[in-house]
């Protein structure tokens, strides 16, 4: 059989609304042409983010009943545990409110002043969590990652080359760590190989620094290794996660995307007993004890059966099957992506898809409401407003690429919603040319562009 059906059926239906044209438009005014500003009524297929915007099993919800809600020691907790240490193999495992919690923490403890952080691309409040702690984050892609016409299986993986050559420049002394992100969300939600991977744990033990994962999309990411990797084919994703975890000293993890949660996050430590000791004491005045972490019981519990759920394989099939038939379609109509599709989105091109806008006029923004307008669609900019100002210089970064991001929610739209998306965005690309930029009239020093205002250029 060709045919790869979703290996779920649908219990529970919520309703959604589009608004007429004319509405659209008024409520976008009103948002200051900030998609965040938008309320979610207002939308009709919201593919803002992948995050924390999953459906839970039915397994799941039951879980939610069964939540232990003690303050210390929960029942939950344990199970929590027990699955982690399983799964990743990691022996110390801290659950913290959402991933940004887990940055926090754990940076907190390993960043001093002037130190750099480096990785393949840090996500945007990875970013935010170096620079509160008055660190230097470094990106060190490998190039391919920015072409984004060019087929690469692993556009995730971090430049060894470049990587070695930075530490010996510097120093192991002005480095706080390594962090690979994986899949690579900036970039695309792009794979990092194996073999990357275990060439990065290398090079951490030649200079003494230790490796962290950013772990938010790992079973997306091991998929992937196991589809496109030599050698890994006939190997479980499950296998395949404990190798990719075994070469880390510890991850971070944001449970909102492959944790199949609505909220929640991990820290995990291999065995570092003593780095583990210092992050449950900073746990209390930053996240709450180190059994609940800012979590309900009932949400530990549900993360524990979501990590059960996201390793199996027909899952992990028809959910990345959804995002390349996206990205089949708008391909078709000649709209530019960020190619091969990957894991949790597709990311189109919206610097080719609209050259007459330059960066400081924000293309990815400008793409993001046309598509509202046209069609009630909520999609987010991951470019140049998103990167923001230099933390020292005040200056307006650029993005190498300026992408108009379309996340999918897990387990949630069907492929007739995909092809209505493929539609709207086919309708903007043929009248492109008319497409004007946009411009920011506030904003604040961090994370702007979750509360800029901006008007149309
Ligand atoms: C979402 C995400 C985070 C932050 O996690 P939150 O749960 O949103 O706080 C960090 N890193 C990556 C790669 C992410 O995708």
């Amino acid at each position: 059989m060709k045919a790869k059906p979703e290996p779920y059926k649908i219990k529970m239906v919520e309703p959604i609304r589009l608004i007429p044209r004319s509405q659209r438009e008024a409520r976008l005014q009103s948002a200051h042409y900030n998609i965040f500003n938008l309320k979610s009524d207002d939308v009709f297929i919201d593919l803002l983010t992948d995050s924390g915007t999953g459906a839970m099993s039915d397994s799941q919800w039951a879980g939610i009943m069964l939540g232990d809600e003690s303050y210390a020691g929960s029942r939950s907790f344990y199970r929590l545990e027990q699955t982690c240490r399983e799964i990743f193999g990691h022996e110390y495992i801290v659950p913290v409110h959402q991933g940004r919690g887990a940055e926090n923490v754990l940076f907190s403890l390993l960043i001093e002043p002037g130190q750099a952080v480096i990785g393949n691309y840090h996500f945007d409040t990875t970013q935010a969590h170096i620079e509160l702690k008055k660190g230097l984050g470094v990106n060190l892609v490998v190039e391919e990652a920015f072409d984004t016409a060019r087929e690469h299986d692993f556009k995730g993986n971090i430049d060894t080359g470049r990587l070695a050559d930075m530490i010996q420049r510097e120093g192991a002394g002005r480095i706080a760590f390594i962090l690979l992100t994986v899949t690579c969300n900036s970039v695309g939600g792009q794979p990092v190989a194996l073999e990357n991977i275990r060439q990065t744990r290398r090079l951490a033990d030649r200079y003494g620094l230790r490796l962290f994962l950013d772990a938010a999309r790992f079973a997306e990411n091991a998929w992937f290794i196991k589809l496109r990797e030599e050698g890994y084919a006939a190997k479980s994703v499950t296998e395949i996660v404990r190798e990719m975890f075994a070469c880390a000293d510890g991850f971070v993890m944001s449970a909102k995307k492959d944790g199949l949660v609505n909220i929640g996050g991990l820290i995990g430590i291999k065995s570092d007993r003593d780095l583990y000791n210092r992050v449950r004491a900073r746990m209390v005045p930053l996240e709450g004890f180190p059994t609940y972490g800012g979590l309900a019981g009932r949400d530990l519990e549900a993360l524990a059966r979501g990590l059960r759920e996201v390793v199996d394989e027909s899952y992990l099939e028809a959910r990345t099957t959804q995002v390349a038939f996206l990205a089949g379609k708008l391909a078709e109509l000649g709209v530019p992506i960020q190619q091969p599709a990957g894991g949790h989105a597709v990311f189109v091109d919206a610097g080719k898809f609209l050259p007459q806008i330059p960066p400081h006029q924000f293309p990815g923004q400008a793409l993001a409401c046309q598509l509202y307008l046209e069609a009630g669609i909520r999609g987010v900019e991951v470019g140049s407003f998103m990167l923001g100002r230099d933390p020292i210089t005040g200056q307006q970064r650029f993005s190498p690429l300026e992408f108009l991001r379309l996340a999918i929610p897990r387990r949630v739209y069907t492929d007739n919603h995909m092809a209505y998306v493929a539609e709207a965005l086919g309708n903007i690309y043929r009248r492109r040319d008319s497409v004007r930029g946009v411009r920011i009239v506030e904003e604040e020093a961090v994370l702007r562009h979750f509360t800029a205002r901006l008007e149309m250029v």
